[in-house]
């Protein structure tokens, strides 16, 4: 049975910072991050590296001790709990199993150590074994494992002890791409059939995308963004987001008038085109805006483009294909059209092209 996100919430991470080291060698890991995770979500944090992701994640699990601000499990402060007591689990980025014991027994550990019995250990590892399937391995030494296979063991002695929050560090990372996006699917069904709390680290954008429900976009200590991954890539809120997730263009444009979330601009050229506002912010003045590649369109040099450019670069990447355009003044243009029978011939390079920017694609950030 699939378990929605509910409203209630799982984890609260209230005004929390964290300092490590003192004095001039005091370093700000995280600055003031507060963020809530609902029970039974897909919450995934994406950030650079040295963003401060795996510093959350262990104040989450109780490795480390915040600096200030509190941290909330389904209401209660759990500053006080030592790890082993928190109804939280950890999967790290290199599995950490035990190489000369077998699939079951690295499965049984956790619950061993929980001082489980023997007969809800032994039924517990079966529908562990059965939930990643590999219950055909179960006698085999780890260390005689794929990467693949490994990561699923270690996924399965998480889970075993039923903890409320699994916590994810980059678990993926060492796998190769195919491999990869397999274990990003199967992840995706074990949270949807388990209903536990996931929070994901990664630094890969499109794997954030694929699998979350939502995403917070951390940059140098800080959350930037909280939303969906539709939120996330189609209404950034600010130059970070928007160049940190996919391809992005960036132009100046000039606001000619203002209200109620749209504002009317002129681009490079002269020419005006609505754009949308991010809640509670009045633009003007010379602003920055956004268009994703894919939300526009190649047209003839002439009165219906709204910027003008010389066709420098086509790339063709199968599925769709890239043109590189110069703007008349010097910027760099990308667009993305996806390849079809039906598609128009592509124009030669070195043409002078047209492009028209899709109704509603064109969006202002705050910064
Ligand atoms: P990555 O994706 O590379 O793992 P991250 O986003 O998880 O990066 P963190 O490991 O949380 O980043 O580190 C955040 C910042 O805090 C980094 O600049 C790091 O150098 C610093 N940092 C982490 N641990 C310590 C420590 N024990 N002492 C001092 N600085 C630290």
């Amino acid at each position: 049975m699939p378990h929605p996100a509910s409203d209630e919430l799982a984890i609260e991470v209230r005004n929390v910072s964290m300092v490590y080291g003192a004095g001039a060698s005091a370093f700000t890991a995280l600055d003031d991050v507060e963020v809530a995770i609902k029970e039974n979500e897909f919450f995934t944090l994406l950030g650079p590296s040295g963003c401060g992701k795996t510093t959350l994640l262990r104040l989450i699990a109780g490795f480390s001790y915040p600096s200030g601000g509190d941290i909330r499990l389904h209401g209660q402060n759990i500053a006080a709990l030592p790890p082993f007591k928190r109804p939280v689990n950890t999967v790290f980025q290199n599995y950490a199993l035990f190489p000369h014991m077998t699939v079951s027994e690295n499965i049984a550990f956790g619950l061993a150590m929980l001082k489980r019995s023997r007969t809800e250990i032994r039924d517990s590892v079966d529908r562990m074994l059965k939930l990643v399937q590999l219950e055909a391995l179960k006698d085999r030494k780890t260390a005689q494992l794929s990467g693949g296979q490994q990561q699923r063991v270690a996924l399965a002695r998480a889970l075993a002890p039923q903890p409320k929050v699994l916590l994810l560090d980059e678990p993926l990372s060492a796998l190769d791409f195919k491999l990869r996006k397999e274990m990003q699917i199967e992840l995706k069904r074990l949270q949807h059939e388990t209903g536990i709390t996931f929070i994901f680290v990664t630094h890969d954008q499109e794997e954030a995308l694929t699998m979350a429900d939502r995403i917070a976009v951390m940059s140098a200590g800080r959350i930037l963004q909280i939303g969906s991954p539709r939120e996330i890539y189609d209404r950034p809120a600010e130059r970070f987001v928007a160049d940190f997730i996919g391809e992005t263009n960036f132009m100046q444009a000039d606001v000619l008038s203002s209200a109620d979330g749209m504002a009317e601009v002129a681009l490079p050229g002269g020419k005006r085109i609505p754009a949308l506002v991010a809640e509670g912010f009045r633009p003007s003045g010379q602003v920055s805006i956004v268009v994703r590649p894919e939300h526009a369109q190649i047209v003839e040099a002439g009165p219906e483009a709204h910027l003008t450019g010389t066709l420098e670069n086509t790339v063709y990447f199968g599925t769709d294909t890239h043109f590189h355009i110069r703007l008349d003044g010097g910027r760099q243009f990308i667009l993305r059209r996806q390849n079809s029978r039906s598609a128009a011939a592509a124009p030669q390079n070195g043409t002078v092209v047209g492009i028209r920017i899709d109704d509603g694609a064109a969006q202002i950030l705050k910064d």
